[in-house]
């Protein structure tokens, strides 16, 4: 899907996929050097991280093993809560593993701070965290993450993965949708 494509529903591109790509080629050599000769399983957050998980995957010259969860947070609303639930667990066992999650953005931080705990009671070698996207100003809990792609405003974005009532997914760049698009 192109940016004309849009039409009338995108407000503005925050982040254009030429950024997005420069920028997880920096993240992915930084990451090789962490990781450099040990095993490294990388774990997707469905469905946001897709994207992510894709590209970042093939920029990195550490060979990884990928698996997936699904989780939902249940909230009032579009508000995270913070309580959250397995839809699709992991296929892999973690313990003693180098596990670094992938996610496509950290708003609040409630849903990774669950799962952050989820996954480090499991036991694994080294956890740690990457992510495209960060809100600095949403932070309702203090996360420590190893690797941020862009930090930006706290206005609710969609594309390279991220959606708005399961749209835009498909987006190479990401941006902000014109208000319209939410019934304004
Ligand atoms: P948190 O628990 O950090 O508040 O919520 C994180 C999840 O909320 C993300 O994985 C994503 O699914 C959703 N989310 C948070 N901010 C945005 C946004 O700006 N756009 C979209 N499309 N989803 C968001
Ligand atoms: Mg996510
Ligand atoms: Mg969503």
């Amino acid at each position: 899907m192109r940016e004309k494509d849009l039409g009338a529903d995108l407000h503005e591109v925050l982040i254009t996929k030429d950024e997005i790509d420069s920028r997880l080629a920096e993240l992915a050599g930084e990451i090789d050097a962490r990781y450099e000769g040990q095993d490294l399983l990388i774990v997707g957050v469905l469905k946001g991280a897709v994207m992510v998980m894709a590209d970042l995957a093939r920029a990195l010259a550490t060979p990884v093993t990928m698996d997936w969860m699904a989780i939902s947070s249940y909230g009032a609303g579009t508000q995270s809560s913070g309580v959250v639930r397995i839809l699709k667990d992991l296929d892999t066992d973690i313990k003693d593993k180098h596990v670094l999650i992938v996610e496509d953005i950290i708003d609040s931080g409630l849903t990774l701070s669950w799962l952050l705990a989820n996954l480090g009671s499991r036991e694994p070698a080294s956890l740690e965290i990457v992510t495209l996207l960060r809100k600095p100003d949403a932070a309702k809990v203090d996360i420590d993450v190893r690797w941020v792609g862009f930090d930006i405003p706290n206005e609710f974005v969609v594309g390279y993965g991220l959606d708005y009532a399961e749209k835009y997914r498909n987006l190479p760049f990401v941006g902000t949708l014109a208000p319209h698009v939410y019934g304004g």
